[in-house]
């Protein structure tokens, strides 16, 4: 620790974003950078603390009090191999991650802890820039082929690590492009594409073979694949959205999020579009239903389309506004978030259900929800019950951002035989393992609809997995 007074003395500095009125016009990335003095200063402010709760609040456990003080000493080459040892893509995460580990900060117990979801960004943009991150293929080969299908940023993690473990890696992917949701799902305003770009050459460049436009289950069999390859690893995600059925779902003009957030992914990326029709929010009153990170998303982006209103309804009660006693220090917090989306101008309300769709000639233009409230049953859990107290909310384009249940089962997974969790989950082991031989499963295949932390995590753990089976 360079300067043990830096956070008493240095306040916490955010680069904040580019101007509302400037930022709405285009899709570029809205997070601005500090300058590298300034970064220095923020990455003295860390206190290496004794026990590092920090390293405890991420998935990945990243070592921040050891790459602060590198950032603070101007030593970015070491800071960003440090990093590397725990964290495949921090160019990723630096950007989208919620980052529990400030959350866990012990500076956070007076609010301002370290900006280090920033600084990581910084020391991947520095060492980009300056050529630090090479290519690393490794020195010797196996003669073991390992399949990974899907390449989000489980599949990613997986087919770095096991790559440079010297096995033969191919990583399938349905889409026309690597990337998973970090390509069709995040909006470029948060994750601009250039920076997937340049991972995945440097991850072919090591050797990892991509088989684009290639969905298993339909275009290879699993069972062809079975016997192509000594494991395989299942990265394919939760695929398959929460749906709602009032009334009146059928009109047209009501979406999943995903089909909205991944053709404009496509119209930037100048790809074929999947879907025939073009979902467009422009002059439209847009109604997000569901209160996550992929609502804000929609949000952001009918704003950039050009819609005349967005308004995001939430099932849920408004969350708590700065601290709340049941998820205390050094736990993430479930308090009120208010995204760079939100800021944008954007209505929201808490604890309202749709309870139907009213349309003209087929055609959705408003929604009824109806207030509900909340309270805890003798078990502890959350109960809803309807007010009875309705409203209408004019809405042309509606978009449901209300997650994900499973990954899908149909094709791939059905014709391996794997075995579900309760949740419909790829059912996994510690190990990763599923119930079929020489098959495992990471990310939100397994886990759930998480955050591309998690997903990252998953993917090196079950690589560590899958070489120890192939080793042994
Ligand atoms: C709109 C949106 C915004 C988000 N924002 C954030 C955020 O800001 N921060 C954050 O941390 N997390 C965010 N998340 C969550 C995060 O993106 C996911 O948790 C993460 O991408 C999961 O990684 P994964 O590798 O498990 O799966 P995915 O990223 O879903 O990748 C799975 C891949 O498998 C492919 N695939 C599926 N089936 C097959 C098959 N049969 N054959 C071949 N390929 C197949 C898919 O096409 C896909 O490319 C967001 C999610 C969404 C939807």
């Amino acid at each position: 620790m360079g300067n043990p007074k830096a956070f008493i003395s240095i306040p916490r500095k955010e680069a904040g974003y580019r101007p509302v009125h400037d930022r709405i016009h285009d899709f570029s990335e809205v997070e601005q950078t500090l300058n590298r003095e300034d970064r220095k200063l923020q990455a003295s402010r860390c206190m290496d603390c004794g026990i590092p709760f920090c390293h405890w609040g991420c998935p990945l456990g990243n070592k921040m009090p050891e790459w602060q003080d590198l950032i603070y000493k101007d030593n970015w080459k070491k800071a960003i191999d440090v990093l590397h040892e725990t964290n495949n893509f921090p160019d990723f995460t630096g950007r989208v991650c919620p980052a529990p580990c400030e959350k866990s900060c012990v500076l956070a117990l007076s609010e301002a802890p370290v900006t280090i979801r920033e600084n990581e960004a910084s020391v991947t943009e520095v060492a980009f820039s300056e050529g630090l991150i090479k290519a690393r293929p490794p020195k010797t080969r196996t003669d073991k082929k390992v399949a990974v299908i899907g390449s989000g940023p489980a599949g990613l993690a997986a087919a770095q690590q096991l790559n440079r473990k010297g096995h033969r890696v191919t990583v399938f992917e349905k889409d026309n492009s690597v990337g998973g949701l970090m390509r069709y799902g995040i909006p470029n305003f948060k994750l601009q594409k250039n920076v997937i770009d340049r991972r995945i050459k440097l991850l072919e460049e090591e050797g990892i073979l991509f088989r684009t436009n290639t969905e298993i289950g339909k275009n290879i069999t699993g069972a062809q694949l079975m016997g192509d390859f000594d494991a395989i690893c299942i990265a394919i995600g939760s695929g398959e959205p929460r749906n709602i059925t009032p009334n009146g779902r059928d009109l047209k003009g009501i979406y999943f999020a995903m089909d909205f957030l991944s053709q404009e992914n496509q119209l930037l990326m100048e790809e074929q579009l999947t879907l025939p029709e073009i979902i467009t929010a422009k002059d439209k009153h847009v109604l997000v239903i569901g209160g996550g990170d992929t609502g804000s998303d929609c949000v952001g982006t009918s704003i950039r389309q050009g819609a005349q209103k967005v308004t995001q309804i939430e099932i849920l009660p408004k969350p708590p506004v700065g601290k709340n006693p049941d998820t205390p220090w050094p736990y993430y917090p479930y308090i009120l978030k208010t995204s760079s989306s939100h800021e944008e101008g954007c209505e929201r309300h808490w604890a309202l259900n749709t309870v139907a769709f009213n349309g003209k000639n087929g055609q959705v233009t408003e929604a009824v929800v109806e207030e509900v409230e909340w309270e805890k049953d003798e078990n502890g859990r959350m109960k809803m019950t309807g007010t009875g107290k309705t409203e209408i909310i004019k809405a042309d384009l509606v978009l449901l951002a209300l997650g994900f249940v499973h990954p899908v089962h149909e094709g791939l997974l059905n014709e391996l035989g794997v075995e579900y969790d309760v949740r419909g989950n790829v059912a996994v082991g510690k190990e990763n393992q599923s119930n079929v031989s020489k098959v495992f499963a990471a990310g939100d295949a397994a886990m759930g609809a998480s955050l591309v932390v998690r997903a990252i995590a998953s993917g090196r753990k079950a690589a560590e997995n899958i070489h120890n089976m192939l080793m042994s």
